[in-house]
């Protein structure tokens, strides 16, 4: 087992994997901006170094600044986190090289999925059912408007180096297609410095459910499940429940196989997710992420695991703890994300926390950086933390959540809290009846 690991990371994911550490006795550094100085998970980690300046590209995205730090400290692996460097082929590829263990899967794996075309394809050389659509890149108007034809209207015109949600436009007819395909490239050329584009069916009411896998890099592999997380605002997820409301416990052993399946076949090791949509009992891939997800607690509530430790264990070349037969659900679990933003808009609330006081009591989780007198720079993403709830059934963990926000205290800036009240008081979040065009639908006529 390693004796030091740094965390590449900040805020709640820097906090989660420096506990995890802590309990299986491991010494951590973190790595801050100067922004982050007297951050959280500078104050928690056993060592702490600055990598650079403010701005994110200068410090956490640095891989120079990080590999340094580790070998100033001797810091044996790296854990990523989410965001940042984690699904970046180059860097694991330059923590290779200087004999420092990537904390996740391996440099190709990250590459493959990386690009959404050959992730795509590669889902569906490995049996993964898809979306329907352009068979690779789409490169001009005219070839546009021929798949969109074939597959028909609505379609999806995705960059295939997106993600959060950006560089994607949906057209209705092919009078609206020109301009999606132009908007959709030239986005994409600036958000990640790519235009290529696809195309795809334009699912009209379907959720997102995604499966949470893990393997063991020598080819075993199991899957823990789905996670619904259907609530989006501007393709972003907002809150998540597991299991799904909807999936049959038939449903999730078949899709479930299929997905433990193929990253058994490819040898991935670690965690990853892999994303579809869900309409009318079909399953669609639309990517994977190679990487723990922000809403991996529901799953953790629910089978009783601890992903970041079995993460370092098998990078640690530990053998894999999690076993198909017994991974059993317990319960239902909901987390909501709690950013510093200003309703009913989301601006960013960056700002001092007056006060800060956390839910406890029965089956409820906090996983966030903040204490009172804590400064949210304005540099980096607006979540501040994660409230999750575990209860023996669904309507359980939503009385429950709906508890635990009453008792949750931010004060000094805005947050998401009062739209999660809100939320809970609807029939439809109460029986779980919601497509991925929910919430934005419910915020258009609360204007
Ligand atoms: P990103 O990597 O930017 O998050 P994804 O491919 O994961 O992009 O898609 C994000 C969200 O966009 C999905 O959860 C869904 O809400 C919506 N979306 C993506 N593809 C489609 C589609 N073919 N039909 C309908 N909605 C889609």
């Amino acid at each position: 087992m390693f004796d030091k690991i740094l965390i590449a990371n900040r805020g709640e994911i820097a906090l989660r994997v420096i506990r995890a550490c802590r309990e299986m006795g491991i010494q951590t550094v973190a790595v801050h901006s100067v922004a982050d100085t007297d951050a959280m998970h500078v104050r928690m980690a056993d060592e702490s170094v600055c990598i650079g300046p403010n701005s994110s590209t200068e410090s956490y995205l640095n891989p120079a600044a990080i590999i340094a730090a580790c070998e100033i400290t001797g810091a044996q692996a790296v854990h990523p986190g989410y965001g940042f460097l984690s699904e970046n082929a180059n860097f694991v590829q330059m923590l290779e090289d200087h004999d420092i263990t990537f904390i996740g899967p391996k440099a190709e794996h990250i590459r493959i999925m990386g690009d959404k075309i050959t992730a795509k394809d590669t889902a569906k050389a490995l049996g993964i059912p898809v979306v329907p659509g352009s068979d690779g890149g789409v490169d001009d108007v005219d070839d546009a408007k021929k798949v969109a034809a074939q597959i028909g209207y609505p379609v999806i015109i995705k960059a295939t180096a997106g993600g959060g949600g950006r560089g994607m436009k949906v057209a209705q007819d092919e009078k609206g297609l020109e301009v999606a395909f132009r908007t959709a490239r030239s986005e994409a050329k600036a958000a990640f410095g790519n235009p290529d584009v696809y195309i795809e069916k334009y699912l009209q009411k379907p959720r997102h459910i995604e499966i949470q896998v893990f393997g063991d890099g020598k080819g075993n592999a199991v899957h823990l499940g789905e996670r619904d997380c259907s609530l989006q605002r501007r393709h972003q997820k907002v809150l998540e429940e597991a299991p799904g409301p909807v999936i049959t416990p038939e449903e999730r052993a078949r899709i479930g196989k299929v997905c433990a399946d193929a990253i058994a076949k490819i040898q991935y090791a670690g965690a990853g997710t892999i994303e579809f949509l869900y309409e009318d009992g079909e399953f669609y891939f639309i990517e994977m992420n190679t990487r723990l997800q922000v809403e991996h607690p529901v799953t953790e509530a629910i089978y009783g695991v601890d992903l970041v430790r079995e993460q370092i264990r098998v990078a640690a070349g530990e053998p894999m703890e999690l076993d198909q037969d017994k991974l059993k659900i317990n319960g239902h679990a909901i987390e909501v994300r709690i950013n510093a933003e200003k309703l009913p808009n989301f601006s960013p609330s960056p700002g001092r926390i007056t006060q800060f006081h956390a839910p406890g009591g029965l089956g409820v989780r906090i996983d966030s950086a903040l204490y009172d007198g804590y400064s949210i720079p304005p540099y980096y993403d607006s979540l501040i933390g994660k409230l999750i709830v575990h209860g023996r059934d669904r309507p359980e963990a939503l009385a429950r959540l709906n508890r635990a926000l009453g008792e949750l205290i931010i004060d000094g800036v805005d947050t998401t809290i009062p739209l999660f009240q809100a939320l809970l008081q609807e029939p439809d979040i109460q029986s779980g009846n919601y497509s991925i065009h929910w919430l934005e639908r419910w915020l258009e006529r609360q204007k």
